[in-house]
């Protein structure tokens, strides 16, 4: 669920805005977004992976953390933007898709025919 805004990284480019498939967020007077409707969040990090300079943070759980993260300790932890680092989204990163093996798609079609 999305948890948190830094303000000092944020350079309110609104992609969290405008991404976000459930309208969580709203842009904020100042233009940097606040997080409206955290209850609709789908935990699906698409915000976090759009943001250009690794502003949000998105914990992997579906229920809000009980107290708001502080923004050192998510510093300190090397979790802000961290799913936009593992997908190798943003310069000179290494794109998730090049180094995955997992053959998904043989998971879903049918078998391939060889006559
Ligand atoms: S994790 Fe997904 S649903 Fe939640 S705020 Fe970000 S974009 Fe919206
Ligand atoms: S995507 Fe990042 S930089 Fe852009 S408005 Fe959202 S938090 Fe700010």
């Amino acid at each position: 669920m999305i948890e948190f805004v830094s303000s000092d990284r944020c350079v309110q480019c609104t992609l969290c805005v405008k991404v976000c498939p459930t309208n969580v967020f709203d842009k904020g007077e100042d233009g940097i977004p606040v997080i409206a409707r955290q209850e609709d969040c789908q935990t699906c990090f698409i915000c976090e992976a759009y943001c250009p300079v690794d502003a949000l943070y998105v914990a992997p759980y579906a229920d809000p953390l009980e107290a708001a993260p502080i923004e050192a300790q998510l510093v300190a932890n090397n979790v802000l933007g961290s799913w936009r680092e593992t997908i190798g989204w943003g310069k000179g990163r290494t794109k998730l898709a090049e180094i995955d093996t997992t053959p998904f798609i043989d998971r879903i079609l049918p078998p391939k025919r060889t006559g």
